[in-house]
C-alpha cells in the first residue's frame, strides 16, 4: 500500500484528521516540563500535580486528550496546522500524519480510534530531552535548546529590532527551559524514571534521546548503560540524536553501544561553508567524517539525516542530498536516509521569505536533482514523496504558517537578524550566500 492509499484507506476512513502520533508518539522536554505529539505543534506544559499521582501524565496531558477527541470527531487540532497546510495544497499531498501513523500496526491505529479520549495510552515512540547542553548555536535554534545560544545572549545581549513571530526566541535566555539546576530534584525526570522502571521499558518500541546535544549529557550515557546492564529486559530500540560535531566522543559512543541496537539521527541540510554558517559550531569536514565513521563501524541500525528546510539551505540542498545518495551507493540504501522537515518558526527564516525568482531557481535545481533519481533504487518512497512535497511547497507556499506576518516584514527581520548574527558569530552572509547577496542588499 503506498502512502496515498494508506491515508485514504487507513486514516481517512477513521476521520480526515486522525493521526496516531497524538496517541503513541511524544517529545518530552524534562528540563522545561513540556511535551508535544510531534515536532510540529508547539509544546505545552505538563501538570506537576497530575504527574505526582500518575507518571503517565507526562505524556497523557489534558491537552492531548482534548486533541485526540477532536481527531476522533474529524476536527483539526489547530496545533497540527503544519499537516493541514500540506494537505490543503492538493488532494494527493502526503502530510506527516501519514508518516507518523504508518509506523504503527493497523490494529493499534484502530484501537486508538476506539479508545475513549479520556483514557491514558501507552507510548510506543518517545523522544526525550534531558537538558539543553549543546556546543552548537544554529541560526534556527534558540536558547531554549542550546546552552551556546544562552551564552550568545548573555555575552551580547538580546537580538534587537525583530518584530515577527520568532523575535522572543532571541531576546532572552529562556531560563524556563531549565527549571531545575543540576543536582536538584526534577519532578518531570522523576516521573519519567518511575514510568520507565514500572512498565515503559516494556511497552515502548523506540526511545529517542535528544537535547541539546545528548552525547554531552551524563543522563544519556546512563541510559545507554541501563540497556547494557539490563540486556533482554527491554525490547525498546534506542535512538540517539547527535549533531556529530567535532568534539562529540565518537570512540566512546562506538564502545558504549556495543551489543545495543541503536539508530543515530543527525541534522544537516546544506554543505561546506553554508552548513557552517547555518549550523554555527559545525565543521563540515568533521561532520562528514563522523558520519562515515559511524557508517564504517556497521554498528548502527540506521543513520538518519534530518534536514530542516529553511531559507538559506536551498542553495546547496541538492549538493547535500547528492552527498547522502553517494553514501547510500557506498554503504547501502538502508544504511542512511534523509527526511525533509520544513521550518515554520521563526517565520523570517522560512523559505517563504525568498522572492519568487530565487525560489524558482532553487525549485529548478531541486527538481533536476529529483529527476536524476526518479527511477533509481537508492531512493526510498518516503524520501521521494518528501522531495515532491517540498517542491510543491517551494512553488506554492505563500506563508510559513497561518499567523505569519506579511513577507515585507519578514524580509526586514531576516536582514536584521542575519546582520546581528554575522556580527556576533564572526560570519559573512554576503560571502557565504552569493546567490542571495544582491537581493539581501535591497532589503
Ligand atoms: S502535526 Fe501532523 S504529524 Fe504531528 S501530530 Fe499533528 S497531524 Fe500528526
Amino acid at each position: 500500500m503506498n502512502d496515498l492509499e494508506f491515508r485514504q484507506q487507513i486514516l481517512d476512513t477513521k476521520s480526515e484528521s486522525f493521526c496516531a502520533a497524538k496517541w503513541y508518539n511524544a517529545t518530552i522536554w524534562l528540563g522545561s516540563g513540556q511535551t508535544t505529539s510531534c515536532h510540529h505543534p508547539l509544546p505545552h506544559a505538563i501538570d506537576t500535580d497530575e504527574i505526582k499521582q500518575n507518571p503517565k501524565a507526562i505524556h497523557n496531558t489534558q491537552r492531548k486528550k482534548m486533541e485526540r477527541e477532536q481527531m476522533q470527531k474529524g476536527e483539526r487540532p489547530s496545533g497540527c496546522e503544519y499537516c493541514w497546510k500540506i494537505e490543503d495544497l492538493g488532494p494527493e499531498n502526503i502530510s506527516d500524519r501519514v508518516y507518523k501513523s504508518k509506523i504503527y500496526p493497523i490494529e493499534d491505529l484502530n484501537r486508538a480510534f476506539r479508545t475513549p479520549a479520556s483514557q491514558d495510552v501507552d507510548l510506543q515512540t518517545l523522544e526525550i530531552a534531558f537538558d539543553r547542553t549543546c556546543q552548537f548555536a544554529c541560526s534556527y535554534c534558540n536558547p531554549a535548546f542550546s546552552s551556546t545560544w544562552v551564552n550568545d545572549i548573555r555575552r551580547n545581549g538580546p537580538y534587537t529590532g525583530l518584530v515577527s513571530d520568532g523575535r522572543n526566541h532571541f531576546t532572552h535566555t529562556h531560563d524556563s527551559s531549565q527549571l531545575y539546576k543540576f543536582g536538584e530534584v526534577n519532578p518531570y525526570a522523576e516521573a519519567f524514571h518511575k514510568w520507565w522502571e514500572s512498565d515503559l521499558h516494556r511497552t515502548l518500541k523506540e526511545l529517542r534521546i535528544t537535547g541539546g546535544e545528548p552525547l554531552m549529557s551524563a543522563e544519556t550515557w546512563r541510559l545507554i548503560d541501563w540497556f547494557k546492564t539490563n540486556k533482554g529486559k527491554s525490547k525498546t530500540c534506542l535512538a540517539i540524536n547527535s549533531n556529530l560535531g567535532t568534539d562529540v566522543d565518537i570512540d566512546r559512543l562506538l564502545e558504549a553501544i556495543d551489543g545495543v541496537e541503536v539508530d543515530l539521527y543527525t541534522s544537516n541540510e546544506s554543505t561546506s561553508l553554508q552548513a557552517e554558517y547555518i549550523r554555527d559550531g559545525l565543521v563540515w569536514d568533521d561532520w562528514a567524517n563522523n558520519v562515515e565513521r559511524l557508517l564504517d563501524s556497521g554498528k548502527f541500525r540506521g543513520i538518519h539525516v534530518m534536514c530542516t528546510i529553511n531559507a538559506l539551505c536551498l542553495d546547496s540542498l541538492d549538493s547535500f542530498l547528492e552527498c547522502v545518495m553517494n553514501w547510500k551507493r557506498e554503504y547501502g540504501k538502508n544504511a542512511i536516509n534523509f527526511s525533509l522537515n520544513i521550518l515554520r518558526f521563526p517565520s523570517f527564516q522560512s523559505l517563504t521569505v525568498l522572492p519568487k525568482n530565487i525560489r524558482q531557481s532553487y525549485y529548478n535545481k531541486l527538481h533536476d536533482f529529483a529527476d536524476s533519481y526518479r527511477h533509481t533504487a537508492e531512493m526510498h518512497e518516503f524520501e521521494w514523496n518528501q522531495l515532491q512535497r517540498l517542491l510543491g511547497y517551494i512553488h506554492e507556499a505563500t506563508e510559513a504558517h497561518k499567523e505569519a506576518m506579511a513577507q515585507s516584514i519578514l524580509q526586514r527581520d531576516f536582514k536584521n537578524f542575519y546582520q546581528q548574527y554575522d556580527a556576533r558569530r564572526g560570519k559573512n552572509f554576503r560571502e557565504t550566500f552569493p546567490a542571495l547577496a544582491d537581493w539581501y542588499d535591497t532589503l
